[in-house]
């Protein structure tokens, strides 16, 4: 089958024929539908996390079941699924506890390089992220895998696994943002454009979208941004304790520099939550202002949205195919694997919410 590989950590990905193996217990074969290109899968291009080369991306997917290992009874071929990163074991404290976006066992999520899944003759290709959708095919463990309606469109489905999980599960899991509240949300990429249309669902009544690139405030009204600042002009926290007269209730950070994440605790008001979204390089370390903890100013990460992918991701297709959770205007480009370098240089150039790679024919 043919994959985008990632050969050398800042050079394009070279598509390639790469081998798959036969599912074996708890697995499942899919063939690829779509797969949406995400800020992360370019951070590790680029090498600020790096994995055993040569690998194969991609995380946010959508496919159809091909074939299924010894055990697996919740799926059958011609199903319609969407893939998460946060594959769950089910039995470890963490999925005990509802964290399952917080499981660690490492014979569902395992590191790069350890999954023998795919190969270049002898020579064995990372998988990275437990999926690697940048590829006609996946194989992967079936708790990684949310059945789906077969009305859902699959390429827009495919954004539910990382961008729209994540960014609507900040609000609606991790902060709980109520009805008739006020929020800000820093960063209008993917996540934070699912941040924006989640508060907008939960009923807040003021949403504040702050951005660099003017075209992504604009975007980010159609998903429910109420108003809208350039965060080049002037002082970001100044405008929004104004606005709010006195700071917003909820604040969500969705880049992942330090910068945002100061800004994001300064703007709330006593009493408000600032919840950390965004992918940190290491060692980044942010400072705030510690008299704020006596007005009761919290802060708190997020891991995927604190997701909880089986009850999740289908609500997320309801309100989908209801009209009230906005995809389509988060893909921006449909683009074939043979295009995927040209697609993560459109996002290097801030010109696209959303490019998702899409398989012709498949689940069609
Ligand atoms: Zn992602
Ligand atoms: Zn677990």
């Amino acid at each position: 089958m043919k994959a985008a590989v990632l050969e050398e950590f800042g050079q394009p990905l070279v598509i390639q024929e790469v081998e798959i193996a036969a599912p074996g217990p708890n697995e499942v074969l899919l063939q690829t539908a779509a797969v949406g290109l995400c800020h992360s899968d370019l951070h590790y291009i680029e090498g600020m996390r790096k994995f055993p080369l040569p690998g194969v991306l991609g995380h946010e997917v959508s496919g159809v079941v091909a074939a299924v290992g010894a055990g697996v009874k919740d799926l059958q071929p011609g199903d319609h699924v969407v893939g998460a990163l946060s594959v769950f074991c089910g039995t470890c404290k963490q999925c005990l506890g509802q964290r399952f976006a917080l499981c660690m066992d490492t014979d569902v999520k395992q590191p790069p390089g350890q999954a023998k899944r795919l190969f270049r003759g002898a020579e064995p290709v990372s998988q990275v992220f437990n999926l690697s959708g940048f590829a006609e095919q996946m194989l992967v463990h079936r708790n990684a895998l949310v059945k789906i309606r077969k009305d859902m469109p699959l390429d827009r489905a495919a954004l539910l696994g990382c961008a729209v999980v994540t960014g609507t599960g900040a609000v609606f899991r991790n902060a709980q943002v109520a009805p008739g509240s006020s929020v800000a949300v820093v960063g209008c990429g993917g996540v934070g454009l699912a941040a924006i249309n989640g508060a907008k669902i939960a009923g807040a009544a003021r949403i504040i979208a702050i951005d660099n690139v003017p075209s992504k405030l604009e975007l980010a009204r159609k998903f429910g941004a109420t108003d809208t600042l350039l965060a080049s002009e002037g002082d970001v926290v100044a405008k929004v304790v104004e606005l709010t007269q006195g700071g917003v209730e909820y604040s969500f950070e969705c880049i992942g520099i330090a910068a945002t994440v100061e800004q994001c605790f300064k703007m709330l008001q006593p009493g408000g939550t600032a919840t950390i979204v965004g992918l940190f390089g290491p060692g980044v370390k942010a400072s705030i202002e510690g008299s704020d903890f006596f007005l009761e100013k919290k802060i708190r990460g997020s891991a995927l949205g604190s997701a909880r992918i089986r009850d999740d991701i289908p609500r997320l297709v309801e309100l989908y195919l209801q009209g009230r959770l906005n995809l389509d205007d988060l893909v921006s480009r449909r683009i074939r694997l043979e295009d995927i370098n040209e697609g993560f240089a459109a996002m290097a150039r801030s010109e696209v919410a959303r490019s998702v790679v899409v398989f012709d024919g498949v689940g069609a």
